[in-house]
């Protein structure tokens, strides 16, 4: 036998996941956040596991992380979906709802996983276009759904990589006008003043995805959810796969949710730190910074970005290069880190600029 099994055809022109990991001192380029859980956390966490009866398999409704997250956010258990990661839940909703001679909107620039999953899914994907002001201008977006009838039309609020939180009016038009499902991405939606989490309900076609990686400082256990109309849920569990979600991270997401006053006071400080980090990055010559409703913010310099960013790199910072994407041109995204961090970034940044010739 020779030659290689090609992927399948739709798949061959993909490309993965870009972000690159480099081990620098300041790392602020995955919107993570920059402090550990508690340790307290961490200690009652370890001692659940060393009683957990690790030959059997996870419950695989969840039942206890369920009935704790729905008891945390105001909804009934039955609209709760959990999985490994908001990604996870993205694919999910994908591979249910998605899928051949199915379409799924999304709204550029935003988050890239959205049209990925979908395409891998094998889902068609139609773009609309945001505005100047990087919202969704509900007009338009009416005028997209009705022309392709998506089945899914994705909406990230807060908006990654721009940050733009969109205004209740256009989700509630946006649900109104599809005969689909709505996906409301709010990985970010602790950071904001707004959330469509009110919204959802057993009847109206909403989804709201939500994720222990940004507040809840779990990036390294995966674990997300959605919170839908129990016959969603019902019609995801048939699909993912038995026993995904292992007994470590179901655990995690039980006890975290202990700390929520813990976790509230660090949203309050991760907020301040992104305006103080906006103001300052204002007062830079040649540097916009983009409003945030979440944990990063969006600049776009009036030079080579790509080419600041490299230098960047070379003084120890790490931030995502968004400079080369459609709509995006010498744009890159700074998460907001812990104080030390922010200022480290801003000196960088500084310094760097002076570098950089004049285009
Ligand atoms: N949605 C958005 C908008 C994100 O930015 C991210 C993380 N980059 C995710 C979902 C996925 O997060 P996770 O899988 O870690 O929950």
């Amino acid at each position: 036998m020779t030659g290689r099994l090609s992927p399948r055809d739709d798949l061959q022109a993909l490309e993965g996941y870009h972000s690159a990991q480099i081990d620098v001192p300041v790392r602020l380029n995955t919107n993570e956040s920059p402090y550990p859980p508690p340790s307290e956390f961490v200690e009652s966490w370890l001692r659940a596991l060393a009683a957990a009866p690790l030959n059997r398999y996870p419950d695989r409704d969840a039942r206890e992380l369920r009935a704790s997250l729905a008891a945390q956010l105001g909804h009934p258990v039955e609209r709760l979906f959990c999985a490994n990661g908001s990604n996870e839940v993205l694919q999910t909703l994908l591979l249910t709802f998605g899928g051949a001679g199915r379409t799924a909107a999304v709204f550029e620039p935003t988050y890239a996983l959205h049209s990925h999953i979908a395409r891998i899914t094998g889902t068609r994907v139609v773009v609309g276009e945001r505005t100047a002001d990087f919202t969704v201008d509900p007009g338009a977006a009416r005028a997209l759904l009705e022309e392709h009838r998506p089945a899914l039309v994705f909406l990230c609020s807060p908006n990654n990589p721009t940050g733009t939180v969109e205004p209740s009016a256009t989700v509630e038009t946006i649900v109104d006008v599809t005969d689909g499902l709505v996906v409301v991405d709010e990985a970010y939606g602790e950071f904001a003043d707004r959330s469509a989490m009110d919204l959802v309900g057993d009847d109206a076609p909403l989804v709201v995805v939500r994720t222990y990686s940004k507040v809840w400082s779990m990036a390294a256990l995966r674990l997300g959810f959605c919170v839908a109309p129990p016959w969603v849920v019902e019609e995801l569990e048939k699909v993912v796969l038995p026993y995904h979600l292992a007994v470590p991270t179901q655990l995690a997401g039980v006890l975290a949710l202990r700390y929520g006053a813990e976790m509230d006071e660090r949203v309050g400080v991760l907020v301040e730190e992104r305006e103080r980090l906006r103001a300052q990055l204002d007062a830079v010559d040649g540097v916009t910074a983009l409003p945030s409703g979440a944990n990063f913010v969006l600049l776009r310099v009036h030079d080579d970005g790509h080419a600041l960013w490299e230098r960047l790199v070379e003084r120890g910072v790490l931030v995502r290069d968004f400079s080369r994407w459609p709509r995006l041109q010498d744009c890159l995204r700074v998460t907001v880190g812990t104080p030390e961090e922010n200022d480290a970034f801003l000196a960088a940044l500084r310094a760097a600029l002076q570098e950089v010739p004049a285009a």
